[in-house]
């Protein structure tokens, strides 16, 4: 049905303004000021009176049902998008992972199978690089055709994922050649796995050891050291998840130096710290991921990052286990933790709290960083934009509802949130994607599979 959404405050990147809202065959068909408007017959008609009225979120950076030490990450394309979906998400691109010497065909195809009959919003993919590299790097051109045109270069997990420099040197030679974005997972994997062992020989192996096993210097000397490569071969690059205070300082520079070079945080870098690594009864396990939680002085950083647009993105890289399960794993071995946490229902509401609420960034820089800067940068041409024409991917938000977040009341399918009992302001009320009402006042109706593949375009932050 056709909807018109009234009264509300519409907020994008760069204003925002009280207006009226039509959606028409699934697509925003016109924006006009509230007075000028006479109700169309056979529309549904949302009160959206105070509140605000954004672009759908868009999260570029999941992990469903990915395989890992022989067990999977815990939400699939069902669990996963609707949990995106009641915090406000309408698009996620996942990372397809190919297992070693699998053609990356071969991978999209399993990640097509898993989220075809169970996303519940539309989702597009990107494609991991592990070595050898020689037949992917023959892949490419089948990637950007087949709407993947992004991929990502891990720098860490030596001896699995990990691309040594002359893997991402011919990777970046090659991604310029077929337009595509070079994704990078930037920290020293050979350092990373030295101290590891030392730490492992010293029977140093409660979860905190993680952290102490990649420094935040590992992290700032791989952004660098990518920044210094990509020059080289003149190509965009993307660095996904960044946490550290001289990551920022490296990007800031070479922005400042006019490369192309683009820039993801998560909200876990900024609102969590090291500290919780210490928390009793193996808890400190949850917060297991890589790049690890870092010492305060780096969340602000990371804040002030987002603040000066050092930041571009923000995104979750959710990526559940259960902490009654599968992370007990790694009880005696923090090396046997499986990395990651969940992330993808909270990311909106966590920003928005943090960012708009606590730190004064405008709802429009808000929209920017969340909807319209990853649409953009990954090519989601119909999404992060409410504009006449666009797909109408739309969240009603109420700005001023205060509420705790508990697990108990998540979708995430996961026996914990790192967010328990954070008390935020503002939370999605209504969510819209391509006009069907797939949150209606909290409460999650649609149908499994209703979410359709989106075949990205090339980046024009990237390549113009
Ligand atoms: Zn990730």
């Amino acid at each position: 049905m056709d909807l018109i959404i009234k009264n509300g405050t519409i907020v994008n990147s760069k204003e925002s303004r009280q207006a009226d809202l039509y959606i028409k065959n699934g697509k925003i068909e016109s924006i006009k000021d509230s007075w000028l408007y006479t109700e169309i017959p056979g529309t549904e008609v949302i009160d959206a009176q105070n509140m605000l009225v954004m672009p759908g979120g868009v999260d570029v950076h999941t992990h469903l049902e990915m395989p890992f030490m022989g067990t999977y990450s815990t939400d699939d394309f069902l669990t996963g998008t609707i949990a995106a979906a009641m915090g406000g998400t309408t698009s996620i691109i996942d990372y397809a992972i190919p297992k070693k010497r699998e053609s990356l065909k071969k991978a999209l195809e399993k990640w097509h199978k898993k989220a075809k009959s169970k996303a519940v919003i539309d989702y597009g993919f990107h494609m991991a690089i592990v070595p050898p590299i020689d037949r992917p790097l023959e892949e490419f051109e089948f990637l950007a055709e087949s709407g993947v045109t992004s991929i990502k270069c891990f720098l860490a997990y030596k001896s699995s994922l990990m691309a040594s420099d002359v893997d991402l040197y011919r990777i970046l030679e090659k991604a310029r050649k077929h337009k595509i974005l070079v994704c990078n997972h930037a920290e020293n994997g050979e350092i990373i796995d030295y101290l590891t062992k030392q730490l492992l020989n010293e029977g140093k192996k409660e979860p905190i050891f993680h952290a102490y096993s990649r420094p935040p210097g590992l992290e700032e000397e791989s952004v660098s050291r990518v920044i210094k490569l990509a020059g080289m071969t003149k190509t965009p690059v993307y660095f996904v998840h960044l946490s550290s205070k001289g990551a920022i300082k490296e990007i800031k520079r070479a922005k400042k130096d006019k490369q192309k070079v683009f820039a993801e945080t998560c909200p876990q870098y900024t609102v969590l710290s090291e500290h919780k690594y210490f928390s009793k009864n193996f808890e400190g396990a949850k917060y297991v991921m890589s790049p690890p939680l870092r010492k305060y002085k780096h969340c602000s950083s990371i804040k002030k990052g987002i603040k000066e647009g050092v930041i571009d993105v923000i995104a979750t890289d959710h990526c559940p286990f259960n902490f009654n399960k599968e992370k007990r794993m790694g009880l005696r071995d923090f090396t046997k933790i499986p990395n990651g946490m969940p992330g993808i229902e909270t990311r909106m509401a966590v920003m928005f709290n943090e960012m708009v609420v606590k730190q004064g960034l405008s709802p429009n820089e808000f929209v920017r960083l969340n909807c319209s800067n990853p649409a953009k940068i990954f090519g989601l041409a119909q999404k992060g934009d409410l504009k006449e024409g666009k797909d109408a991917d739309i969240v009603i938000w109420n700005p001023d509802l205060i509420w705790k977040i508990k697990q108990e009341h998540l979708h995430e399918n996961v026996d914990y949130t790192p967010f328990e009992d954070y008390i935020v302001t503002g939370k999605p009320v209504t969510v819209i994607s391509r006009g069907d009402v797939i949150v209606n006042n909290g409460e999650f109706k649609a149908e499994p599979g209703r979410g359709m593949y989106i075949s990205r375009h090339t980046s024009k932050p990237a390549y113009s």
